[in-house]
C-alpha cells in the first residue's frame, strides 16, 4: 500500500491549486476504505487536499468546506463517498460513537481526518499518516509519516 503512495509522495507544492490536484492523483491509489489521517497545521491546505481526494474519486471536490458546525460531511464519489471530518472542535472521541460517525466510517470509500489526533481511539490503527507543512510562502510539503 505504502509502495503506491511512495510513487507521488513526497511531494512539494506552490499553490493550492497544485495540492488539489495532488490530492486527485493520491485517491485512486488508495484501497477502498482507507482512513487517511492529515496532519498540519491551521491553514496548510488540508482542506484543498480533500476537494482534491474527493474529485480523483469522480466527485465534486467544489463542495468540499470545513464543516464548521457539522464535523462530519460525505461527498458522492463513484458508487460510494468519501466522508471528510474535521475533528478540530472535538472535545471527546466518544462523541464520534455518540454521532454514529463509527458506522459511516465503515461504509465510506476514504475517510479523510482533519486533526485526527483530537478521534483518539476512534481513530483507526492503520490509519495512513499524511503531514502537510508551511514550506515557505505558498510552498507545501506533503510527506507520508509514522
Ligand atoms: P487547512 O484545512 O489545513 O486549515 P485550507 O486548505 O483550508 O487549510 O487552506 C489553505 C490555505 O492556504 C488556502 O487559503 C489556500 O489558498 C492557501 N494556500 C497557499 N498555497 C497553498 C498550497 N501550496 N497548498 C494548499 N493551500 C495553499
Ligand atoms: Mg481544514
Amino acid at each position: 500500500m505504502g509502495r503506491l503512495l511512495d510513487t507521488v509522495l513526497p511531494h512539494e507544492t506552490h499553490s493550492a491549486k497544485e495540492t488539489r490536484r495532488l490530492g486527485a492523483r493520491v485517491a485512486p491509489l488508495l484501497p477502498p476504505g482507507t482512513v487517511l489521517a492529515l496532519v498540519g497545521d491551521l491553514g496548510a491546505g488540508k482542506t484543498q487536499f480533500v476537494k482534491g481526494l474527493v474529485d480523483g474519486l469522480g466527485g465534486e471536490g467544489d463542495n468540499v468546506s470545513s464543516p464548521t458546525f457539522t464535523i462530519a460531511q460525505e461527498y458522492a464519489a463513484g458508487d460510494s463517498y468519501v466522508l471528510h471530518i474535521d475533528a478540530y472542535r472535538v472535545e471527546d472521541p466518544r462523541e464520534f460513537v455518540e454521532m454514529g460517525m463509527t458506522d459511516s466510517m465503515d461504509l465510506a470509500q476514504l475517510v479523510a481526518v482533519e486533526w485526527p489526533s483530537r478521534m483518539g481511539p476512534v481513530l483507526p490503527h492503520d490509519a495512513v499518516r499524511l503531514e502537510i507543512s508551511h514550506a515557505g510562502g505558498d510552498a507545501r510539503r506533503i510527506r507520508c509519516v509514522p
